[in-house]
């Protein structure tokens, strides 16, 4: 195989080695890989002939569905780039994304072309909105009213390939330039991991605007394998299709990954055919781990990453699950993805610091973004001169070289001068058996600064009692990470991904002071 540089240099070599055979299942419809190359040649003459060129940027707001991934293809063809709008943000911040990326078209989904019509004023960069899917289905009307594009933008490996927005889980989410070189990269090293053959399976549950679909779904497109792609990412959906299409590859979040093993008659149902169930974007609860081994034995990859790599940079196998020999792995992130490099930093310093010191994760690798759009400065603040991204998040490495995901540096809490990671004091409160869901925030306090203090979920039919989980706190944490208080919630603010929203919990509690972070 030629070595690719630039995606749809993948495209063409399926279309030419498996023309006829299954590239992607979305509902009832299927297309072959030439069906597929064919639709984003259509998609790219069309784009073009609405005047969109290289540098330019379309937006698309709708479910999952294989328009998008086409687009992003095709946007790529003519050196353009998707921007794809997380359609779980309010109208707000649906504006701030589009506008952000100064988007020339808009192509909306059914279930928000009334949405689309109330916050058309507010976009002046868009000049078009197109409706996907439906009665009037005006992408269709594009394909078909405009000839093949063959004329594919001599795009280096450098370009933005696709345009992916953080989750903004601690402030405004911000779009990464995902290059071809990076994405490639990225690809290779999973597909490989993972040994792709052309019987496998991939599903694609996680939202394309998501760095746990769109790179999912490149994944596939490495191997030339076949992808069933889900609209939404509904638990029960999920887990049928798991079932009704063998599928052998997913990525889901322990949010969704929670709710499926709640699923009466889970354990009855047939996995027998998936290899690989890898997940993460947010921490994994212990008790939902271990329903997951018990239900998906050998098969559990915990992968860690972020947008701005675009996907996982580090992954913990099956085998460190269940070996009980290191069973402290569990909570580890693994070790590099080939072509990864992960060192922990002194937040203040950027200097290194020794095996088992808690920092900040550093990551280097070809996957890198090449920025944040027209944001050189949080560019500059997020990738160091020498090709370092700095994760923002705090973690520690092992004397084996595992990686531990501590916490944000900005939800650390600083008590009395100690550093206090609330993962840690989060996952002893999920053991207790009244608690469904926990959150652990620092409180303004006048004598240490802040203090720990527990946002609760009860378990169904549980009530709870603050003074007997915090004496559960007590007994298994130092008494400064104790919480100091207990606040119960229906349920937790949580963004699409499932992350935890700390900084709505920590608002009412902070209004009108500063906190101090690393
Ligand atoms: P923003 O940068 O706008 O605040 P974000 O960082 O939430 O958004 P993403 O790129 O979606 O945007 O998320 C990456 C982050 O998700 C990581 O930096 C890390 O904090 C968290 N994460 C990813 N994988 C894991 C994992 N396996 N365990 C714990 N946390 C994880």
């Amino acid at each position: 195989m030629t070595v690719p540089v630039k995606v749809s240099d993948l495209l063409s070599r399926w279309e030419r080695e498996r023309p006829d055979t299954e590239a992607l299942r979305f509902g009832g419809s299927s297309w072959t890989w030439r069906q597929l190359a064919e639709r984003v040649r259509r998609a790219a003459a069309g784009l073009r002939a609405n005047g969109i060129g290289p540098g330019d940027r379309i937006a698309v707001l709708d479910l999952n569905h294989p328009s998008c991934l086409e687009l992003t293809l095709a946007c790529a063809q003519i050196g353009a780039a998707n921007a794809i709008v997380n359609f779980r943000l309010a109208p707000p911040e649906i504006v701030y994304v589009i506008n952000d990326a100064t988007a020339r078209i808009l192509f909306v989904g059914p279930e928000f072309a009334g949405a689309a019509e109330q916050i058309r004023d507010k976009l002046p960069s868009v000049e078009r909105v197109l409706r996907l899917g439906g009665d009037a289905d005006e992408y269709e009307a594009l394909l078909g009213t405009h000839e093949p594009d063959t004329a594919v933008h001599p795009a280096r490996p450098d370009d933005c390939f696709v345009q992916l927005y953080t989750s903004g889980t601690t402030g405004f989410p911000k779009g990464a330039m995902l290059t071809h070189r990076g994405v490639l990269a990225h690809s290779a090293a999973v597909a490989t991991d993972f040994v792709l053959s052309d019987d496998d399976v991939v599903q694609i549950a996680m939202p394309l605007f998501h760095v746990g679909g769109t790179s999912y779904a490149l994944v596939a497109l490495y191997g030339g394998t076949r992808m069933v792609m889900l609209r939404m990412p509904d638990p029960v959906a999920v887990l049928d299709m798991l079932e009704r299409e063998r599928i052998t590859h997913t990525f889901l979040v322990p949010a969704l990954l929670a709710a499926i093993t709640q699923i009466p008659g889970v354990e009855q149902r047939d996995f027998s055919a998936l290899r690989a169930l890898s997940y993460g974007a947010s921490p994994m609860p212990l008790p939902v781990m271990r329903a997951c081994l018990a239900l998906f034995p050998g098969r559990l990859h915990q992968v860690y990453g972020m947008t701005e790599a675009a996907g996982v940079v580090s992954s913990l196998g099956p085998q460190d699950h269940e070996n009980s020999a290191v069973a402290h792995r569990l909570v580890s992130a693994g070790t590099p993805i080939h072509g990864v490099e992960i060192e922990i930093r002194d937040p203040a310093t950027g200097e290194p610091v020794p095996a088992g010191t808690p920092g900040e994760i550093w990551v280097r690798t070809e996957q890198l973004m090449s920025g944040y759009w027209g944001k050189p400065e949080a560019t500059a603040d997020t990738i160091t001169p020498d090709g370092w991204l700095r994760s923002g998040d705090g973690g520690y490495l092992d004397a084996d070289g595992y990686i531990y995901v501590t916490d944000r540096i900005k939800d650390m809490i600083i008590s009395g001068g100690e550093n206090i990671y609330p993962a840690e004091i989060e996952r002893v409160l999920a053991e207790h058996p009244g608690i469904a869901d926990v959150a652990v925030i620092g409180v303004p306090d006048d004598r240490w600064g802040e203090v720990p203090m527990a946002v609760v979920v009860a378990a169904p039919g549980a009530s709870i009692d603050e003074n007997e989980l915090l004496a559960h706190g007590r007994k298994h944490l130092a008494s400064f990470k104790c919480p100091k208080a207990v606040e119960v919630v229906d349920e937790l603010p949580r963004n699409p991904t499932g992350k935890v929203l700390k900084k709505e919990l920590r608002k009412p509690y902070w209004a009108g002071r500063e906190r101090q972070v690393v």
